[in-house]
């Protein structure tokens, strides 16, 4: 497949020629002898060698021209387009660095009208609507979302036909729409949002049947930002009461690989944090595989973290050695405040972002610094490598940012922009350092 553009345009024009050679032939059979005829047919084929190369045997010249060979003819030809496609498609499904072009709506509705004709089997049809909606991802977001939408509402087992281990056993229930709660405003400034980007989140190692297939990220008009339209219910509004965990000692470990590379990085970030804070006292929110906890305490710094999954603090305080506290950071004491405060690859998982960062300016001293690593969708990463990246398709994220409406959002807040980073732990991430604005 070279240009899948031209697929989609040489499609309706194919199904035209031989619709005008199907009218002539049912209105004068002997048509059939004349040039004009011919002359049509052998420039279908030279449009398809050029896309494909040499044609299969059962696209050759037709030995007799009928009207019944014709129609077979069509039918074939239409079909063997689509099955090239499918191989596209089985390319982007697998391969993160293919960034197919986009088409526009009205190309694909057309494509759709002459697949609805063909009277294709569930699969192939699922499948075709799949491939399609990798086309508009950009250019039609909704048309997008509802092409992944309906390929899982024909062919629910479609997980397993498309070949990833982690679908293998997924079957798709059309009841899990009524299971999302819709996000109608930005979930940053409450303004209104419009289609910006539609991904197949199914796509992802993460994902499960809590989650829509298909991830459409709106857009704010007013700050810029973007929000996704749905999320699991389910993982809305977990509320888990305050708790202490503490290390347990005799039992086996599950130890996750680290790469050094990654603990180098945390210890450079906190190298270069201290050219704005002296204090030791460090406040972790979200824990990750516990490699922060482990270099700032390397390091002597003194080090509390919360964290929202019990079975992930468990894990890291029999670890470390430590204890963590158990709850929503939203719900921590403000009891004590922090010289650092690290929010790592948390703002993209609140639908409140604003809330989550006036709790961290309540948690800081007054001359104490907030570090903050998110997503950022408009990132150099980002545009480098268009619809293929990983963020997009991401499950559980909510909200994500440019530099401009982060920055906007804390100097609102209170805060003072320090430091703008390029992340090495995530692709397209950004890491940014505010205080509090003084006086
Ligand atoms: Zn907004």
């Amino acid at each position: 497949m070279k240009d899948i553009k031209t697929i989609i345009q040489i499609l309706p024009e194919i199904y035209s020629i031989t619709k005008d050679i199907e009218n002539s032939l049912n209105s004068d059979s002997s048509y059939s002898n004349s040039d004009d005829i011919k002359l049509k047919i052998s420039m279908i084929y030279q449009n398809l060698e050029q896309l494909f190369g040499e044609l299969p045997n059962n696209l050759n010249l037709l030995n007799e021209i009928n009207i019944e060979n014709i129609l077979n003819w069509k039918n074939s030809i239409l079909i063997y387009v689509f099955k090239q496609s499918f191989e596209y498609l089985k390319s982007i499904y697998t391969n993160f660095n293919i960034s197919p072009a986009q088409i526009n709506a009205s190309e694909i509705k057309l494509f759709l009208q002459i697949s609805n004709k063909l009277n294709m089997d569930s699969t192939t049809n699922a499948l075709l609507l799949i491939f399609l909606s990798e086309l508009c991802r950009t250019s039609d977001p909704t048309l997008s979302f509802n092409l992944i939408m309906e390929a899982f509402e024909i062919k629910p087992d479609l997980g397993t036909i498309l070949g990833a281990t982690h679908l293998k056993n997924y079957i798709y229930n059309s009841e899990i729409i009524n299971q999302q709660k819709k996000i109608k405003n930005c979930t940053v400034c409450g303004g209104q949002g419009i289609p910006f980007h539609n991904a197949p989140s199914y796509k992802m190692i993460n994902y499960n049947h809590n989650f829509l297939p298909a991830k459409l990220w709106m857009k704010c008009t007013k700050c810029n930002n973007l929000y996704s339209q749905h999320f699991p219910l389910k993982f809305s509004f977990r509320k888990n009461p305050l708790k202490i965990i503490y290390p347990q000692q005799n039992q086996t470990q599950n130890l996750t690989p680290i790469s050094s590379y990654i603990l180098r990085d945390w210890c450079n970030i906190l190298q270069n944090l201290k050219q704005f804070t002296k204090g030791k006292q460090i406040l972790e929110i979200g824990i990750g595989n516990g490699e922060l906890i482990a270099t700032a305490l390397e390091m002597n710094y003194d080090i509390d973290c919360v964290e929202i999954e019990e079975d992930v603090a468990q894990k890291i305080s029999n670890l470390l050695e430590c204890q963590i506290i158990c709850c929503d950071f939203i719900d921590l004491p403000e009891n004590k405040q922090y010289d650092i405060l690290f929010m790592g690859d948390v703002l993209e998982h609140i639908d409140d972002p604003k809330k989550g960062l006036k709790k961290a300016y309540k948690l800081l001293k007054n001359d104490g610094v907030l570090w903050i690593s998110t997503p950022n969708y408009e990132s150099s990463f980002n545009k480098l490598h268009k619809t293929s990246t990983a963020l997009w398709n991401e499950p559980w994220h909510i909200t994500y940012f440019n530099k401009n409406g982060l920055e906007n959002l804390l100097t609102d807040l209170g805060f003072n922009i320090l430091d703008y980073r390029i992340s090495t732990h995530y692709n397209g991430s950004m890491e940014v350092i505010v205080n509090k604005k003084q006086g």
